[in-house]
């Protein structure tokens, strides 16, 4: 068979741990032998972060916005104790932050269902995709203790000292205020992000918040996006058969829990925090949960929603036996992969795509899977596999969907 040529390279970001395990498995046992596989490699292992002084998460970047489409393995935020296990020059920052400021991304998450790891919400059949906001609001929030009575008031100073000045409490005793802010640069990027995202999977979009007690900061929100719909995407959206709506947060939690899925759900910060967490619980499992970050400028960063899995790092350093998830990093593959043949109008690697996330899904419905599934699956009697042969039975069902 002749493997699948590519025109554009992807920009490959390695990563740490066992996830950097998983990363070299998925390329040896399940793309190279069916893709000549074209990438510009950067390795973001914290090992080379410290080489380069982090240049290598800027240049990674960088490459993303010349080629479009990158796939990334996750990495380390270093702490304390990070910067003593590796020794390092200093407390790097995130490159997942580094990145997403870089590309100017809004992140949205989906689950991957597959039958035996049943959701607890027994109403929902497809994916819920999330897509949280990813600046300012109460994480950029300035914050005071108040002692004794006196009076709180936010006040904004223009550019020719002109005050403008609102009352926020006439206090009589203790309390706290806090001050917290957005942009509508970013909340504009935020909801186009989002709309092409709907357009380029075709699902309909939500956005929800509290407008109704938040008159002014979540009404703006609101009104970003109603008018970038109106202006730049109600004719595609018509045309595609798919919806935008607003509601509110409250009305938005009770119509989640009683639909049957296949939307993206927006959210502020806040928001997009709390219910990405809850969502991934209840739709079983962090190790099924992919990620995408989406650029308002069209740029494409695949990866896995969960981290570098240190613990099990451990004991493969030890030589014992782990049984790592390489869902979530294998579909981070064929998200880029299927995103760089569109892009190139190159069929054959969508298809390619497609016929690798069915054999991920059709070995584990075949009672075949790694141990964080086994523990929660309903399927009887499965089979735990450990994590070279869990991928090698996920090489078998390919091989036989390819025949
Ligand atoms: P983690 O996602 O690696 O692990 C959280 C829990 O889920 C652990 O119990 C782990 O065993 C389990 N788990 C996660 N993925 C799994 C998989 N594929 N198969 C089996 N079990 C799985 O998160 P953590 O332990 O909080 O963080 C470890 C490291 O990952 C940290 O250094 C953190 O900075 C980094 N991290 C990176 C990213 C990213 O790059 N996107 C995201 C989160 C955490």
């Amino acid at each position: 068979m002749e493997k699948i040529k590519m025109t554009t390279p992807l920009v490959e970001m390695d990563g740490d741990e066992m996830t950097r395990v998983l990363w070299q498995l998925i390329k040896d046992e399940l793309l190279t032998p069916y893709i000549d596989l074209n990438t510009e490699y950067y390795d973001l292992g914290l090992v080379h972060r410290n080489e380069t002084n982090d240049q290598v998460t800027i240049d990674s970047a960088e490459a993303t916005k010349k080629y479009g489409v990158a796939v990334k393995c996750a990495t380390i935020t270093p702490n304390a104790a990070r910067v003593k296990e590796y020794n390092l020059k200093e407390m790097y920052k995130s490159p997942n932050g580094t990145i997403r400021a870089m590309l100017d991304g809004t992140v949205f998450r989906a689950p991957i269902i597959v039958k035996g790891i049943e959701p607890y919400v027994k109403t929902w059949k497809k994916p819920i995709t999330i897509a949280r906001h990813a600046y300012g609001d109460v994480y950029k929030a300035t914050e005071m203790k108040v002692k004794g009575p006196g009076k709180a008031e936010l006040v904004y100073t223009d550019a020719n000292g002109n005050e403008t000045r609102e009352l926020i409490h006439d206090f009589k005793g203790d309390g706290i205020i806090q001050g917290m802010h957005n942009l509508n640069d970013s909340i504009e990027s935020f909801a186009r992000s989002c709309f092409e995202f709907a357009v380029a999977t075709k699902q309909d979009l939500w956005f929800a918040s509290k407008d109704t007690i938040s008159k002014k900061y979540d009404h703006t929100f609101k009104d970003i996006f109603q008018d970038i719909y109106d202006k730049e995407y109600a004719d595609k959206f018509k045309e595609l058969g798919i919806e935008y709506f607003y509601t509110l947060i409250d009305d938005a939690v009770a119509r989640v829990i009683r639909s049957e899925g296949g939307y993206i759900w927006a959210c502020k910060n806040y928001d997009g925090d709390v219910m990405s967490d809850l969502l991934a619980t209840a739709f079983g499992s962090l190790s099924m949960m992919t990620s995408v970050l989406v650029s308002p400028h069209g740029y494409f960063e695949y990866e896995a929603a969960h981290g570098t899995v240190q613990r099990h790092y451990y004991k493969h350093l030890k030589g014992e036996e782990t049984s790592t998830n390489p869902i979530a990093t294998i579909y981070a593959w064929t998200g880029a992969l299927r995103k760089r043949g569109e892009l190139d109008n190159i069929p054959a690697l969508g298809e390619f795509a497609d016929k690798l996330e069915e054999a991920c899904i059709k070995t584990i419905e075949n009672g075949e899977m790694t141990k964080d599934l086994a523990l929660i699956t309903t399927l009887p009697n499965p089979k735990t596999l450990n994590t070279q042969d869990f991928i090698k039975a996920v090489r078998a069902t390919l091989d036989s969907l390819m025949a």
